[in-house]
């Protein structure tokens, strides 16, 4: 079964707009998914209901075969999204800040802080747990963000164009760790952009979507790692 699926997806917001016209998609589990499309095509309307966050118009979503209705929730699959704001807590540390999903779980202190220094180690932050959020740069906040999202071993990572605010130099070396981040952890994940440069970098198959309305008009594998 497949990890995310979405059958004669419509989105009609309550002002009218039309933001998803059926879209059909399916994604299987250990899949590198990059939604790509111009602004207003209803890239994070789709992210939004993968989160559950939103509910379709019309059409059914399932994940791993179940939909959010009949369970009440993920039935147990750990969904993460980051957004391309940080959204640290400015008082918190940054190893705080990492632990707050495990904390509010209730997992016992010493397997969160072990979890806590992995996330760190997976992003290049080790040596940063003890720093506040404001004493890193943004590139190293995300960094910090997307420890927070991998800390809870997702199933499914959503990320919603978390690299858009940062320089070049920074967001190509982020897209290559998140790229090795999926690569050792098995998530599933499902990344919004507008760089066909970075969709086609960094993930398995490229989904490119146009607007008004929003839809689905291409769906291509992306074949082995550019060099
Ligand atoms: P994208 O992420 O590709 O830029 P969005 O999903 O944000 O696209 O938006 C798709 C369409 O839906 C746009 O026309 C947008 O203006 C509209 N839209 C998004 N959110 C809302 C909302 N809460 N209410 C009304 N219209 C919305
Ligand atoms: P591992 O592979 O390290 O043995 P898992 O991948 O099963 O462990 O889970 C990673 C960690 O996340 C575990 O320590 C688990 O206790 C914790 N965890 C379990 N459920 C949740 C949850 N709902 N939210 C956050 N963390 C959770």
């Amino acid at each position: 079964i497949p990890a995310l699926s979405a059958q004669s997806i419509d989105m009609r917001y309550p002002n009218g707009t039309v933001a998803l016209d059926n879209v059909n998609l399916s994604i299987q589990s250990g899949e590198f998914i990059s939604l790509l499309g111009p602004s207003g095509c209803g890239k994070s309307t789709l992210l939004k209901m993968f989160a559950g966050l939103e509910s379709p118009t019309k059409g059914q979503l399932n994940w791993w075969g179940q939909t959010f209705d009949t369970t009440g929730s993920t039935n147990g699959w750990r969904i993460s999204m980051v957004f391309q704001e940080p959204t640290l807590m400015p008082w918190a540390t940054i190893e705080e800040n990492v632990r707050l999903p495990l904390d509010l779980a209730k997992i016992p202190r010493l397997r969160a802080n072990q979890l806590v220094a992995e996330a760190l180690e997976g992003v290049g932050l080790s040596k940063f747990g003890k720093a506040l959020p404001r004493e890193l740069s943004g590139g190293m906040q995300m960094r910090a963000s997307l420890a927070r999202a991998i800390v809870t071993k997702p199933d499914l990572l959503l990320l919603d164009e978390p690299f858009g605010a940062l320089d070049e130099f920074t967001r190509n070396r982020l897209d290559s760790d998140l790229r090795e981040l999926w690569r050792k952890n098995k998530m599933t994940v499902v990344f919004v952009t507008h760089s066909i440069y970075e969709a086609v970098f960094i993930s398995s198959r490229v989904v490119v979507m146009q607007a008004r309305p929003g839809k689905i008009i291409a769906n291509m594998p992306i074949e082995g790692p550019i060099e």
